[in-house]
């Protein structure tokens, strides 16, 4: 996901200057930020991805389901 929730209930949207753990504003699970690098000349994409694969929201493209790191 791209925003999350904060500590101090504030929506933080994914980034560089964003916190590394947050909440995830559908399930109240914790979600840590992520960073994937895209093309040379595209930058990085942040985002926001639940510590606990097993969530309850959010149960989307089954079949783009990365496991490991
Ligand atoms: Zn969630």
């Amino acid at each position: 996901m791209k925003t999350a929730v904060s500590s101090c209930g504030v929506a933080v949207a994914a980034s560089q200057e964003a916190p590394m753990q947050a909440i995830c504003p559908k399930c109240g699970g914790v979600v840590i930020l992520r960073v994937r690098r895209l093309m040379a000349n595209s930058g990085n994409s942040y985002y926001w991805r639940h510590i606990n694969d097993d969530h309850p929201c959010e149960r989307q493209k089954p079949f783009m389901h990365f496991h490991g790191n």
